[in-house]
């Protein structure tokens, strides 16, 4: 170290990210009939590489999400799930069990293997919030089962001009997150503008990003990004910024983005592995009752 601080250089303004595409996404039914929309879909998980899938739970009908998700299975990915209202518990194979309470996270490595419910309960009607998939590198695929549940107070927040950033992974403003993942380099934040308040975020362009409203409407280098619409960043070379604007009701969305992993990615059902051969073996060991 010197005893003379160089001035620090004031970055170069790199471009701001435009919007490539804006995905409705589908309603769907998962679980034991739970109502939810699915924008994150199977056809774009080479483009958003690492992310596999991205749910939105939003509804006020206790009908449409009471039956829950009962025990299930998941191999070789990292689940991901944020409360917004509502309360979730889950109970896993290994005896573990946690309740889920408005601005918690459950971050789960599913790894070689977990069987696990996932159970909502009701709290004063409303139920909402995100569930996202992780890839993990292929020689991570059958590690050993993790999770945290992450409390919201233990959520690092970052607060700007009309703005915070609660930052669940990577890091924003200097600002480190609950989560790191060295691979990936995720990033996920959850992002409160002001009516007008600006967030920006520099991203190296070859991350892959998106960005979903969940309150009001967001202006993204140009366009306008509605509610519960994934908007994907295009990508780009070298360094890059993600510019939000919230229009005139404010805003309340999420940003993700991480590093492509570039392996091969084979899916059937909750198993995320490289081949299919993989894949059989994960139902094998299901059935045989080997996974957890
Ligand atoms: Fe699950």
């Amino acid at each position: 170290m010197s005893l003379h601080t160089a001035p620090q250089a004031q970055p170069a303004l790199a471009a701001a990210r435009p919007v490539e595409r804006l995905v409705p996404g589908q309603a769907t039914q998962d679980g034991a009939g739970v109502r939810l929309t699915r924008l994150l879909t199977q056809d774009l998980q080479r483009r958003l590489d690492p992310y596999l899938m991205l749910d939105l739970f939003g509804t006020d009908n206790p009908g449409d999400y009471i039956g829950g998700f009962p025990d299930h299975p998941h191999r070789g990915f990292e689940t991901i799930t944020y409360m917004l209202q509502g309360r979730m518990r889950h109970r896993d194979s290994a005896g573990h069990e946690g309740l889920l309470v408005p601005g918690s996270v459950q971050w789960m490595t599913a790894g070689r293997g977990v069987i696990h419910s996932e159970m909502p309960e009701q709290q004063d009607g409303a139920m909402e919030g995100f569930q996202l998939w992780l890839n993990l590198p292929a020689r991570d695929k059958l590690r050993e089962p993790w999770y945290r549940d992450i409390a919201s107070v233990e959520i690092p927040e970052w607060q700007g001009s009309g703005v915070t950033a609660r930052v669940i992974a990577g890091a924003s403003h200097g600002v480190v997150g609950a989560v790191q993942r060295a691979d990936t380099a995720a990033l996920y934040l959850d992002l409160h503008l002001a009516p007008g308040a600006l967030f920006e975020q520099a991203l190296p362009g070859s991350h892959n990003a998106f960005v979903v409203t969940y309150r009001g409407a967001l202006d993204i280098a140009g366009t306008r990004v509605p509610a519960r619409q994934l908007a994907i960043l295009a990508n780009a070379s070298g360094d890059t910024r993600v510019e939000l604007r919230a229009g005139p009701e404010g805003a309340r969305a999420i940003l993700v983005a991480g590093r492509p992993l570039n392996e091969p990615i084979a899916q059937y059902g909750p198993f995320v592995m490289n081949t299919r051969q993989e894949i059989l073996q994960a139902v094998d060991d299901f059935r045989a009752g080997r996974l957890a």
